[in-house]
């Protein structure tokens, strides 16, 4: 365990003074660097007005200004918002709200639609969904009721669009859960907007609820401020967290459109969806998410986003032929290369490549062969070239 003292952009500094570029954005959260002035100053403005409230017959200006600006750029179709505490919750939520949207119409749809390879999280309903039984193993025969397809290739997508058909003349699949473009889990495995479009379509065809987890793909990270932005089919509901509140503080929300907010819309109490957490919409994570907003839409973030994008397509262009790298890919900041070399996921190589990682100034994680980064929108050029030189150097060692 390395004790981490102090964090600024796109640094963290250890308790020996050593400094590290954050090429993870400690697990995808603080893309507009750490300890942002901007975001600090919102918070701290906050932190002397109003700190917390039971968001139950409460609300509060945070919250509301929040919503109102994350209704604004999310996909036109969605308008409710569900807040929670973190990303396992909002896909929590997610999936209850497609189990319950089906009850309360009574419709007899009792199974959940996944991706394998996918994570969702480790609640017991996002456990399920998750295809990586690595994690999971020991809680398996406790699970909702969940079956999955593949992820969908140029060569697979026809066969997986007609077992699909067939499966959904049943109707009793509830909702399809997904995490649009990118698999974070799954060593930021990537699939193609058209394919996922065709199978999208097809379940809304067939009544079936459309859950986005965006929970590591939102604000910002696929060069639009959401995955699903570039895909033709919007989905009903979206999970967000991670990036949200920009690595400040704990905070989730799940939206959905308003033909789903209408199945729970009653007077019967039974109807509707009792979801509380303690510290739900907490004004600090409010005012943090707001800032972070508008740091997402501010031309100097998307110029920076434009920027990584094209220094990680020059560094594939350098890369990709050698001998070391099976595939590359990328999609926004997102890039993932594979290494030639077979590696056990947890295995010692895997443990020499992040040790020489850090030993260079460099936090990268690799997941079994596969080398990511995802840095902050706000890493310099500079630290950039000091990312891809420590990982040209990697591929010597391997
Ligand atoms: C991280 C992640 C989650 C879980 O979020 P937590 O805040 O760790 O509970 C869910 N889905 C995806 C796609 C994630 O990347």
């Amino acid at each position: 365990m390395l004790g981490i003292v102090r964090a600024k952009g796109a640094l963290l500094f250890d308790e020996n003074g050593k400094e590290y570029i954050d090429g993870i954005s400690s697990w995808y959260t603080c893309m507009f660097g750490h300890c942002n002035d901007f975001i600090i100053e919102r918070v701290s403005k906050q932190l002397h007005q109003l700190d917390q409230v039971v968001f139950s017959g409460f609300t509060h200006e945070p919250a509301v200004k929040l919503s109102e600006e994350l209704i604004k750029i999310l996909p036109e179709n969605q308008n409710k918002l569900f807040f929670s505490d973190n990303g396992s919750t909002a896909t929590e939520i997610g999936i209850k709200m497609a189990l319950q949207y089906h009850h309360n119409k009574g419709n007899k749809r009792n199974v959940m639609l996944s991706f394998e390879e996918g994570f969702h999280g480790d609640t017991f309903g996002s456990m399920s969904v998750s295809g990586l039984s690595v994690y999971n193993g020991a809680f398996e025969d406790f699970f909702i009721e969940v079956e999955r397809i593949p992820v969908p290739t140029t060569e697979n997508v026809d066969a997986i669009l007609s077992t699909l058909e067939a499966r959904l003349q049943n109707n009793n699949i509830a909702g399809f859960i997904y995490e649009p473009l990118v698999q974070g889990a799954a060593a930021m495995k990537m699939h193609n907007p058209d394919h996922l479009n065709s199978i999208l379509r097809l379940l809304k065809e067939h009544n079936v609820l459309t859950i986005a987890d965006e929970v590591m793909t939102g604000f910002g990270k696929t060069g639009k401020h959401f995955a699903s932005d570039h895909i033709k089919t919007k989905p009903d509901i979206i999970c967000l967290s991670k990036a949200l509140t920009a690595g400040v503080a704990p905070m989730a929300i799940t939206s959905c459109a308003q033909e789903v907010y209408h199945a729970f819309y009653s007077d019967e109490i039974s109807k509707g969806l009792f979801h509380g957490h303690t510290y739900t919409a907490n004004p600090l994570a409010c005012s943090a998410a707001l800032a972070s907003i508008e740091l997402l839409q501010s031309e100097e973030i998307q110029k920076n986003i434009q920027r990584i994008i094209t220094s990680h397509q020059q560094f594939n262009d350098e890369i990709k032929n050698h001998p070391k790298v099976a595939s590359t890919r990328q999609n926004g900041i997102i890039y993932a290369l594979d290494l030639n070399v077979k590696m056990e996921r947890y295995g010692s190589l895997r443990d020499k490549l992040f040790n020489h990682f850090m030993d260079n100034g460099v936090f990268l994680r690799p997941l079994g062969s596969t080398i990511y980064i995802l840095a902050p929108f706000v890493t310099t050029e500079g630290q950039m070239q000091k990312i891809y030189s420590t990982i040209k150097d990697a591929l010597e060692i391997v």
